[in-house]
């Protein structure tokens, strides 16, 4: 039987690893703070694997809003604010073999999919904007005509993007995105800045200001939910 001993070890060793390695849904990861607020936020950063959204020399908006999202669900989770995620790795949803728009379809699909199985009653995008017509930056709120609530939840955002000392000012607009037209609750695309303009560039690179960036969208639906 003492020759077993070491057999026994590998095979636990080995349930272990694959128990550990075993890649989890990330809408599906548990709420672990207690909520005060009855909302439930579905935090989509933009873009992810196959789609890297705009870049600029080694950057890329997949890696940012990444980055800008994982603090936004911690910003929220210390407002008790209870909040999952599209994603929180460098993924997509997109139909594998599929490319171009029918790629990038299926792929938002999904990401409201997620919003739609889990419950959720907003929806924040993040994206990163690049323009070559864009002479100063700022971030810019979108939101969808069709929901009054929409507006409401943009402007209370917006407002507290002002308050960055960093911000250029800019105003919430209405949009109509794939996403914004098709999600039936309170939802924004959150543009956070300009990567390709030198002072943007430099903040959205930071990760002092990516919290910053985040606790200002965190306040704002905060206000935003107090209000209802
Ligand atoms: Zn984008």
């Amino acid at each position: 039987m003492k020759r077993l001993a070491p057999y026994a070890l590998l095979f636990t060793l080995i349930f272990l690893l694959a128990f550990q390695n075993r890649s989890p849904d990330p809408a599906a990861e548990a709420i672990t703070v207690p909520a005060k607020h009855p909302a439930f936020v579905m935090i989509d950063p933009g873009h992810g694997g196959y789609d890297p959204g705009v870049r600029s020399a080694d950057l890329k908006e997949a890696d940012l809003t990444l980055a800008i999202g994982k603090e936004l669900k911690t910003a929220l989770a210390e407002l008790q604010i209870a909040a999952v995620m599209t994603r929180e790795t460098d993924t997509d949803y997109a139909t594998r073999g599929s490319s171009g728009k029918t790629a990038k379809r299926s792929d938002l699909n999904r990401r409201m999919d997620l919003a739609f199985e889990q419950g959720a009653t907003m929806f924040l995008s993040l994206h990163v904007n690049a323009s070559s017509q864009a002479t100063r930056g700022g971030a810019e709120v979108f939101y969808s005509e069709q929901l009054p609530e929409a507006k409401l939840l943009a402007e209370s955002v917006q407002s507290k993007l002002h308050q960055l000392p960093e911000m250029s000012r800019r105003d919430a607009k209405p949009a109509s995105y794939y996403l914004l037209e098709n999600l039936p609750i309170p939802s924004l695309i959150i543009e956070c800045g300009y990567l390709n303009i030198t002072g943007d560039r430099a903040h959205l690179t930071s990760p002092l200001y990516q919290k910053k960036l985040a606790q200002a969208i965190a306040l704002g639906v905060e206000e935003y939910l107090k209000s209802r």
